[in-house]
């Protein structure tokens, strides 16, 4: 099995080449070759615990990985930094199935990928005869960094870096990752927002002089985004975990088709599901959940991708995305692997903002529906849903319930299979809107991030996660505050170390 990059096909990559490398250097996505096909049947597969589901797909897609290797990183990745034996469970709760994605360390279904990419990551280098220890340079806007820096923490050969900005992320994000622990992680705080932390980190990956005095002390650079193959093949696992879930509790029999509704942002999550079914998982209808930066919606709608619109702040940040960057990867997949399509596709987005597919390839999204859910049907999805249930779902989810409720009601899913609804965090890292959204009015949620965890536990049945109790006492590790001029300072200065 080797790796094309979507932009050009004459690019062939092994498996581990393609994690270590993560983007091709024409700016294309890596995907394999053609689709692997799962090689024992779902029954079969619904005998395996979470680990050994997970070998025997990651095994089709890393297939230059050895069965020793694999199974390694495996082991590593998913055991008791789980806070549920089942790594993915899925809960029954009024009529769907919410497969809960959020039993990893930082409470959010990034873990699922983040916690084995470090191990892929090492493996592939050592595989490849790279002695050099590995920097990730991440900026985030709260999540993702956190959930990098948990992953990455105390894995021999890395050593990782996260820029925040100053005032720019929660409460429970900051002392999330302030308090990390780990030999071989930092978190620093810039004078800056958002982009101005991507930007600084854009631009010491591309000092080549930098690069090289760092290559000449023994460091190589890599990143952990969503795009890189290493994060997206173990988001393949779960979803043929929960079909066989499914089958082993006996509510549905081999063969039986479900819809899956995820709730998306780069479109990693629900290209996982999209492998998964063309790997041999009887899935009908996926479902592309947004909220209001419904340009995915529209898409899917008309064929036409266009970012130029107003960009809207959610209660669901994860979300706020206006370039989805893994739907390249189902625009060269639907447009029969043209790579010269694709790539004048992606240029006409970059240049123009927008591209508008053919009427052959709109024909090959016939897998997926699509639709978006407002600020006010989110809030009122998780109250409706607690008040008949006492069951609490995050905003994320929301967009998905709703989503997916609304399309069943019209009859556009089938009321006979089985919904299985992505649940990608745990309420208790959105406390804030989940209590404004079940109590209402201002007064519910005046008080401290912390406060807000309190009136969720005393609104649910779930126990307060391990997460959120550990940052109420844990010690401060990273105080760093710099200029935005000091980004690249302060990585010499940490490698120092
Ligand atoms: C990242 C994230 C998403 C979006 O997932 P994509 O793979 O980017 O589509 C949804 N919900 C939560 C909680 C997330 O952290």
């Amino acid at each position: 099995m080797l790796y094309n990059s979507t932009r050009d096909k004459s690019i062939h990559l092994k498996a581990s080449e393609a994690v270590l490398k993560g983007l091709s250097d024409d700016g294309g996505l890596f995907v394999p070759e053609s689709f692997p096909r799962l090689d024992r049947s779902l029954t079969e597969l619904s005998q395996l615990d979470y680990n050994g589901l997970a070998y025997e797909v990651m095994k089709l897609f890393l297939d230059d990985y050895t069965e020793e290797e694999l199974k390694d990183c495996i082991k590593k990745a998913y055991g008791d930094n789980f806070d549920d034996p089942d790594i993915a469970p899925l809960s029954y709760v009024d009529g769907s199935y919410y497969l809960e994605l959020f039993h990893g360390p930082t409470i959010a279904f990034k873990d699922m990928a983040l916690q084995i990419l470090p191990h892929l990551l090492t493996t592939a280098a050592k595989k490849n005869g790279l002695n050099d220890e590995i920097v990730i340079l991440t900026a985030t806007s709260g999540d993702t960094g956190k959930a990098a820096m948990a992953g990455f923490a105390d894995v021999p050969g890395t050593r990782i870096m996260v820029f925040y900005p100053e005032g720019g992320v929660s409460d429970v994000q900051r002392l999330q990752m302030v308090t990390q622990k780990g030999d071989n992680v930092s978190a620093v705080s810039v004078d800056g927002n958002f982009d101005d932390c991507q930007t600084g980190v854009k631009q010491i990956f591309n000092d080549r002089e930098f690069k090289k005095e760092l290559k000449d002390r023994g460091f190589c650079f890599s990143s952990a985004n969503s795009i890189n193959i290493g994060r997206l093949v173990p988001q393949i696992v779960y979803y043929v975990h929960a079909y066989c879930t499914l089958l082993s509790n006996e509510k549905i029999k081999d063969g039986d088709r479900i819809n899956i509704c995820v709730p998306t942002g780069n479109f990693g999550n629900i290209l996982a599901a999209y492998l998964a079914k063309q790997a041999g998982v009887p899935i009908d209808k996926l479902i592309c959940a947004s909220n209001i930066n419904n340009v995915l919606t529209d898409f899917f709608h008309t064929g036409v991708y266009d970012r130029k619109r107003e960009f809207n702040l959610t209660m669901s940040p994860s979300m706020d995305i206006l370039i989805s960057s893994n739907l390249e990867r189902l625009i060269y997949f639907i447009s029969d692997r043209d790579d010269k399509a694709t790539a004048s596709f992606m240029s006409d987005l970059s240049e123009k903002g927008s591209y508008e597919i053919t009427e052959k390839m709109k024909e090959n999204l016939s897998d997926f529906l699509a639709g978006y859910s407002t600020e006010e049907d989110t809030a009122s999805e998780i109250r409706r849903i607690y008040e008949d249930t006492g069951y609490i779902i995050d905003t994320h989810t929301s967009v998905a319930s709703s989503v997916a409720n609304r399309l069943k009601a019209g009859g556009q899913i089938s009321e006979d299979e089985p919904l299985i609804i992505a649940s990608t965090a745990s309420p208790y890292k959105f406390a804030r809107s989940i209590v404004g959204a079940i109590k209402g009015g201002t007064d519910a949620v005046s008080g401290s991030d912390l406060d807000m965890i309190d009136s969720l536990i005393s609104l649910s049945d779930m126990p307060e996660p391990p997460a959120t109790k550990e940052i109420r006492h844990a010690d401060i590790r990273h105080d760093g505050h710099i200029a935005i001029s000091e980004m690249k300072d302060t990585v010499r200065s940490f490698l120092k170390a």
